[in-house]
Order: structure tokens, then sequence, then C-alpha cells
């Protein structure tokens, strides 16, 4: 670990930025519980600087991982040896970038009209984009600032309101840094309510009766960083005392389950779920938000990727009490999604579709009587990971609106 981070500073010193020159993501294919467990083994070993895209859990998922040039050949070698299936999902991270970072345009919207939604967009333009919403349609969007970063900025959240003492629904996106079609999404969403809400007639219904909440960048001193620094930063940017290690994982920060197993301890790690419950400005924030308003009904959370449709629990295997009508609407959902392009979205319970997680957003706000908490994963299934070529971020946000839209329909249809 220490040469790594060592070479990693040496990089961000002569660079400014940190490369992935040769990284590889392979997906691996475990047959049995003996190959998870060397695979476990495997992510343990911090000198290799792997980072897991998908971790080890259970035989019937992949498991992607970035591999860096260095680490490459040990790797391999370790799986031949162990006789462990793997194939090259991503020939070089860096070349995926490259393409990534000329797909950007430098040039400055001034208005929501002609800004590129159809590209990927750093902090300060995602901001802006926001005031101009905001100031084109005063009649029904407002921004709330709902508290600071560990870094200062501000945790803005657009209110799509059409009258005042309504019920709220929740959409946040961005929560980890590295989910750059999330927040992408989030812009189109935002768009999509104010070109839509006068003829769309179930979006009509909804916001007769019920505000949209819109936090599109939980995370704004990560994201800040996957343009400066590290495309493939995934926590905050808040230090940890007696730790070199920087950041906590915000989807493992919240008091339900805190600290209980698919969570770590150790700052290094990916999943370090923090001090203390709630201890991340950003968390603390939506925390805040949530119990004083009071009457948020429904609260969807936008992670990718993986292509699935989450509800409660994460962090235990009793089932949420509201589990049958939770999977009846996700599977309205996922199947109005794929109508659109044909994307396959798997559903279920989160401990029972990806792997016990502690901590995480939506078991926090269903605990707390947010009886319609989900949890989205965008696309895709791996081909391209966290790095989704920016000319799939319409279709995405396109399809999952859909998804949306069935779910704040049917809160609407079932008030309590
Ligand atoms: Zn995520």
């Amino acid at each position: 670990m220490k040469r790594l981070l060592i070479l990693t500073a040496l990089f961000v010193a002569v660079f400014g930025k940190v490369t992935f020159e040769g990284h590889q993501v392979l997906r691996i294919t475990a047959k049995d519980a003996a190959h998870i467990t060397l695979l476990k083994e495997l992510s343990a070993q911090e000198d290799l600087g792997l980072d897991f895209w998908m971790e080890p859990v259970r035989e019937s998922l992949p498991v992607d991982v970035r591999v860096p040039f260095d680490s490459l050949q040990a790797v391999r070698a370790f799986l031949a040896f162990n006789n462990i299936q793997y194939r090259v999902m991503i020939e070089d991270v860096q070349d995926l970038l490259d393409e990534e970072r000329h797909s950007m345009l430098k040039y400055r919207a001034v208005s929501t009209d002609d800004f590129i939604y159809s590209n990927y967009h750093d902090l300060k333009s995602i901001y802006s984009f926001m005031d101009m919403l905001v100031d084109e349609n005063k009649g029904l969007v407002s921004k709330i600032v709902i508290g600071r970063s560990y870094e200062g900025r501000p945790l803005n959240v657009l209110k799509f309101s059409t009258g005042s003492g309504r019920p709220g629904i929740w959409i946040d996106t961005g929560i980890h840094a590295r989910e750059w079609v999330t927040q992408a999404s989030g812009i189109w969403f935002a768009k999509k309510i104010v070109k839509d809400y006068r003829n769309d007639r179930i979006l009509k219904a909804i916001l007769k009766k019920y505000d949209i909440f819109l936090e599109i960048v939980v995370n704004p001193d990560g994201y800040q960083f996957t343009h400066t620094t590290n495309r493939m930063w995934r926590k905050t940017r808040k230090p940890n005392p007696g730790s070199s290690c920087v950041g906590v994982d915000p989807n493992r920060n919240w008091d339900a389950g805190f600290g209980g197993p698919g969570s770590s301890d150790n700052p290094c790690e990916a999943t370090y779920r923090g001090p203390s419950p709630h201890s991340e400005p950003e968390v603390k924030a939506i925390v805040d938000f949530v119990t004083t308003h009071g009457k948020i009904k429904a609260f969807v959370s936008i992670h990718s990727f993986s292509q699935m449709l989450l509800y409660p629990y994460g962090y235990t295997h009793t089932p949420a009490k509201d589990q049958a009508e939770l999977n009846m609407v996700a599977r309205k959902a996922t199947t109005k999604l794929q109508s659109l392009y044909n994307t396959r979205y798997t559903y279920g319970s989160i401990i029972t579709v990806i792997y016990q997680a502690s901590g995480g957003t939506i078991d926090w706000t269903y605990n707390q009587g947010i009886k319609y908490s989900y949890t989205f994963e965008l696309r895709d299934t791996g081909r391209y990971g966290f790095i989704l070529p920016a000319n799939q971020i319409i279709p995405t946000a396109q399809e999952t609106w859909l998804a949306l839209k069935v779910i704040m329909k049917h809160t609407k249809n079932n008030p309590y």
C-alpha cells in the first residue's frame, strides 16, 4: 500500500491527476464458496491496490475489479493458480477516461435550453444549471441549501412545487462521486419536470399533491475531486484522524444497522462507515431535512451501476413489513423502464439481490416511516461500469424517469 501511495502521490505531483494507464477491469467468475473465500483474501491484500467495482460475495454474482498495471501479473497468476475464470472487461481504463475527457465540452450554457444534456459536466456547470433553471421557472422551481459539505460547498436541493404545505417526494443522485451517469441523469430529470409538468398527465397529478425535492450532487467534494484529481473516487473528502486515507462511504454512514456487516471500520477501504452515524455533513444535512420536513412519503436514492431496483433492507435479513407492496411496485417500475430500450433490471431487497450492507440510506429512511424507499443502480451491467460513455446519458435518464414516475404515481395513489 505504501509503495502505491507514494507512486500515486508522485503522479499527482507531476500531472496533477491520478492516471490509470494500463489498469484493467477484470470480470471474475467464482464457481463456488471456496473461490469467494480466495477472492476475499485477494481483496484483503492492500499492497495490490485493487478496486472492487463488484465485491466478491456470492457465486451467482460476477466480481469486477480494477487492477493497477503493476499488480496485473500477480493477480493473473493468483487466478490461474486457483483455477478461477476471468475475462478482461476494460483493456485500459485510461483510454476510456481519455475518450470521456475529450467528449466533455468547455462550452458554458447561458440557459437550460442550450445546456448539453448528452455530456458530463463539472460541478460549477451543474450548479450554474440549477441557478438557470430556478431563474427560468420561478413559479415552479426553487433552490434550498440544506447544509454545507465538509469543504464548505453548498448542498443544493431543487424544489418543484405548485402549492404550499404538501408532502414531499425525495430523489437524490451522486452520493457516490464516481457514478457520473447519476448526476447527469439528475440534471436531465430536473429539465424534464419543468418541460412536462403542464402536459404530462401523470406528472401534473403528482405535482398537484406533492412537492418533488431533487438533490443532484449529494457529494460535491467527492464529485469535484473526480474531475480534478481522481476519476475513480467514491467517498466523501473528510480526512480521517490517525489515518492517511481520506473520506467516508456516505452510503454506510446512516443510523440503520450502523457498524454491521457489509461496512468497514478501516478508513482506507471503499466502504469505510465513518466514526459514528451521520458523521458526514452531507448525510447529516439530508437527515435533518427529512426529519424537519416530516412528510417525505417517497425517497429514491440513485446509484450506478448494475441495473437494479432495490428496496430495504440491506442490513438485516428480516423482510421489510411492506415487502410485498414494495416488490410489486418495483416489478411495475422495472417493466416500464424496460419498455423503452429493453434495458433489463433485477429487483428485490438489497440483502437478497446484492449483499448485506449496513448503514445504507434507504434502510434509514424506511425506518423513519418513509414506506416508498428505493435505490436504483443505473446502467450498465459492467461493460463500462463507472465510465459509462456520455452517449448513454440521455437513454439512461429517459428509461429511469419512466420507473420514477411509476413509483411517484403509486405514492400519490396510496397516501399514508
Ligand atoms: Zn453507489
